[in-house]
């Protein structure tokens, strides 16, 4: 945590992280609201950016250009279209970036790291501190229980979430896999038939078992289990609140201040190092 006022200019404040980012500044002690901004069609464009999530009115009105002061610090929870030109805006400003964006192109994470070259960048597909945690404890636990002990992960989300298996139980599974020196695409098990002939449908020892489930109102749920001869040991994670999210990227906001140009992840903001 930083000892001043972190200014903030939110990308995507209209959406559904954007409401949840505007809430978390407008409501936090040592950030400020320096910017918000949408697309042009969004409706509410030159209203105060308070409005969108009822707060009192914060002075900041809803634009549709990003064009944030020396000092501040862009979060951009938007859509994968508009990362280039927000990552180009930053660079070109020379201005500190989060980006929580999921589904960007291998394009845009070249630019990524070229911007990263000149700019402090903490880019991460998943912002809740505990998963980013969990991430690296599977990845310990697989290292060092070894190939006597089979992995499987099973992930639990609401009901309307479209990709399975989640993106975050690949990224543990991949970590999984880099620990034991595994190639995760040959190893990766994502569902399991019966119909199949028993031989085949035995698992072999280095798989990586992931299992989806869909349904209800679950923020997201990740378990990862290594099943042992008279031993399991399992590591979950229950997201109860998606706000999670929101808090994990302004504490990378926070920690970004003053921080030398790079591309970095959470397990770097919360000093686990590269993995
Ligand atoms: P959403 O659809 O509710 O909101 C996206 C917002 O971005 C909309 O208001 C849209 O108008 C705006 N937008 C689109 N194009 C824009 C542009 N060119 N300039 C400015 N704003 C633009 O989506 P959401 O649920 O808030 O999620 C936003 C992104 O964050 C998605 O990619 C999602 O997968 C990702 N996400 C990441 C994490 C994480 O931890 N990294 C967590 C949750 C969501």
């Amino acid at each position: 945590m930083t000892d001043r006022f972190v200014s903030v200019v939110i990308v995507g404040a209209r959406g559904r992280m954007g409401q949840t980012l505007l809430r978390a500044v407008l409501d936090s002690e040592d950030m400020t609201l320096a910017g918000a901004v949408d697309r042009t069609e969004s409706p509410g464009m030159g209203d105060d950016a308070a409005k969108l999530c009822g707060l009192p009115p914060s002075g900041v009105l809803l634009t549709d250009e990003l064009r944030p002061p020396r000092g501040s610090v862009v979060v951009d929870f938007s859509l994968p279209g508009a990362a280039d030109a927000n990552i180009a805006r930053c660079l070109e400003l020379g201005v500190p970036l989060v980006l929580g964006t999921t589904g960007i192109s291998g394009e845009t994470r070249d630019l990524l790291k070229r911007a990263g070259k000149e700019i402090p960048i903490v880019s991460a597909a998943n912002f809740s501190v505990g998963i980013t945690l969990l991430t690296q404890l599977a990845a310990t636990a697989a290292r060092a229980l070894g190939p006597e002990f089979e992995t499987e992960i099973f992930e639990l989300h609401h009901r309307h979430k479209r990709d399975a298996p989640s993106g975050t139980a690949l990224r543990i599974g991949k970590a999984i896999a880099q620990a034991t020196e595994r190639n995760f695409d040959e190893v990766a098990v994502r569902s399991r038939d019966t119909t199949q002939s028993q031989t085949q449908s035995q698992r072999t020892a280095e798989e990586i078992g992931i299992v989806a489930l869909r349904g209800g109102d679950s923020a997201g749920e990740h378990t990862i289990m290594f099943l042992g001869a008279g031993e399991r040991l399992e590591l979950t994670h229950r997201a109860t609140d998606r706000d999670i999210f929101a808090r994990g990227a302004l504490r990378a906001a926070r920690w970004l201040v003053g921080r030398p140009p790079g591309l970095y992840d959470m397990a770097d903001v919360l000093g686990l190092g590269r993995r």
